[in-house]
């Protein structure tokens, strides 16, 4: 089985970028974004699952690439027990198109007022593909952060949903937690390790 070389995340998002090539440093020398690829139109988030919309990402991105190219694409999101496990595909959105994550979070809130089930989980699917004649998915790789949502913000750290997701086994936010703290259990870094595995295995 070849090595993958070049890694392309197919995202424009350099933060998610940075984060994938510090996990695989020391497995793929190259990894590069869409910002290096302004060819890849990013595909419309229509599906209705993080599988389905990581595939999406993925096999939209491969389809405009050169044969042989390696893509990585991901999709996130928060889960809620007692919203039948909203917002989740919809997370980004789930105040409306355009919404803010100050929106999102007011939303939540909102929708759990007097709600004492709180139990809640973020998920992370990563795909990977090949692009060629055909682009296929090669391996798809899940990461789970299970916690529960607080009744008031706590904390300005991170980005979307943390200052109201307490990861469990902590007494404090991914908005109050140290970064260092969130990138060891989040649920991006538990599908990377998942990747991490798999690419050691090759
Ligand atoms: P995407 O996978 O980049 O499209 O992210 C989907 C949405 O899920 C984000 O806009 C956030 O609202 C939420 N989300 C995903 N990961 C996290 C996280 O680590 N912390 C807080 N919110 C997150």
């Amino acid at each position: 089985m070849p090595t993958i070389d070049r890694l392309i995340v197919a995202t424009g998002n350099a933060h998610k970028t940075e984060e994938i090539r510090a996990v695989l440093a020391d497995l793929v020398p190259e990894v590069a974004d869409l910002r290096a690829h302004p060819e890849v139109v990013p595909a419309e988030e229509t599906g209705t699952t993080f599988a389905a919309n990581a595939a999406l990402k993925a096999l939209g991105a491969a389809a405009a690439l050169p044969a042989g190219s390696w893509v990585l694409a991901d999709d996130s999101g928060l889960e809620v027990d007692a919203l039948d496990g909203a917002p989740g595909v919809y997370s980004a959105r789930y105040a409306g198109e355009g919404a803010t994550d100050a929106d999102n979070r007011a939303k939540l809130l909102a929708a759990l007022t007097d709600v004492a089930r709180r139990a809640a989980r973020f998920r992370c699917v990563l795909v990977l593909a090949r692009a060629g004649d055909a682009p296929e998915v090669e391996a798809t790789f899940d990461g789970a952060c299970e916690g529960t949502i607080t009744t008031a913000e706590q904390g300005a750290g991170g980005f979307g949903y943390d200052p109201l997701f307490r990861p469990d086994g902590h007494d404090a936010t991914f908005g109050e937690l140290p970064a260092e703290v969130k990138n060891g259990i989040s649920h991006r870094a538990r599908a990377l390790a998942a990747l991490r595995v798999w690419l050691e295995g090759r």
